[in-house]
């Protein structure tokens, strides 16, 4: 069975082993507060810095998923207000929650999938942070963070989809979400955030402190290598050794942008497909999506069904006429080759 579904997607194949060592290790049936979860939390969030090259000053917690990333950020990270620029349906999601939490003090830039990111020429010093789909799933498009100008606002970028895949570049952000069952090949149930210290200190000034989940309770948990409720042990520890077992996030990056390309031209090719996107310098590099007519979907679906290769459907008004295909590490490249085996 092979998937190329964007998320939940293939897991690291050596998850199996993990699962039977956390069990044997005993890992699991250890209280949250104990030695023994603390020395594997705070090796997990070693790992995770130094493979996926975080600056030291940044801090690494974990709630349970990317969507309560969004809800954090919008209960303890806003008090004036945030600014929303997105092309696609996640960073739709992100801005109508915020909305729902934080009221009318929200707002949004909407700009096309075919285009990049707006500079911007407002004032930022009206928002308390600007929010900003890095890798928008839906569509299979990516910003170029270096593109933000440093702004007096927070930046806040999710990263669910490219995170552990590309390498980002840390400094341009002051807060980085993600979820650990695309790019990681975990399995789900684990919600990432990063923050610099520039949001750390904003949270203090702002001082929210009403929800179980406010990042206050999380920073002051995580420091004693804690959490604020009885987390996803299990999950913690597999990342861990998913941690140990990859290379570097540039050696990573290197060969999926490879993989990308490769696969983008072998599309380029194809008559009967296209890409979705066409302006290159917007593509995503983890994401790719395929457009064509409803009826070849149709059959490449079913081809790919008879060979037992999963295929990600297209996202809310591409449904019929595009596939996604996920370019993330736990894919092998044999699998790439049986796919363009399927698609020729
Ligand atoms: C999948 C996804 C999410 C939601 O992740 P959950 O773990 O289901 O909360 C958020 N943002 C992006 C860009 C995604 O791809």
């Amino acid at each position: 069975m092979i998937t190329f579904y964007p998320g939940p997607s293939k897991i690291y194949p050596q998850i199996g082993q993990y699962l039977q060592d956390a069990v044997a290790e005993g890992i699991l049936s250890q209280n949250h507060r104990s030695q023994a979860f603390m020395d594997m939390l705070k090796d997990c969030v070693s790992l995770f810095k130094q493979k996926l090259n975080i600056p030291a000053d940044y801090h690494v917690y974990f709630t349970s998923s990317a969507t309560e990333c969004w809800e954090i950020i919008a209960q303890s990270f806003t008090a004036k207000g945030s600014l929303h620029i997105f092309n696609g349906a996640f960073g739709q999601k992100w801005f109508e929650y915020t909305r729902k939490i934080v009221g009318d003090s929200t707002f949004d830039i909407p700009f096309s999938f075919e285009e990049k990111i707006p500079i911007l020429e407002t004032d930022t010093s009206k928002y308390d942070i600007l929010c900003i789909t890095q890798n928008e799933t839906s569509n299979a498009t990516q910003v170029d963070v270096s593109q933000i100008p440093p702004s007096e606002a927070l930046i806040a970028f999710d990263v669910t989809s490219s995170i552990g895949g590309i390498e980002l570049d840390w400094t341009k952000g002051d807060i980085w979400l993600a979820s650990v069952q695309k790019c990681l090949g975990l399995p789900a149930g684990l919600g990432v955030i990063i923050c610099s210290p520039k949001a750390i200190k904003q949270a203090e000034i702002i001082g929210e402190r009403k929800h179980y989940n406010s990042f206050l309770f999380i920073h002051e948990n995580f420091g004693k290598y804690q959490t604020h409720y009885t987390p996803n042990v299990l999950s913690i520890y597999l990342l861990k050794r998913v941690m140990e077992q990859i290379e570097n996030i540039e050696q990573i990056s290197r060969k999926l942008k490879a993989r990308n390309q490769d696969f983008c031209q072998f599309i380029e090719q194809e008559t009967v497909w296209q890409l979705l996107i066409n302006n290159e310098s917007v593509r995503s590099d983890t994401v790719i999506a395929i457009e064509g007519v409803s009826d070849a979907i149709k059959k490449i679906k079913q081809k790919a069904k008879e060979a037992e290769i999963t295929l990600g459907n297209g996202y809310g008004n591409w449904k019929e006429t595009t596939f996604r295909i996920a370019n993330f590490p736990a894919i092998e490249d044999w699998e790439f080759g049986a796919l363009k085996e399927i698609i020729e």
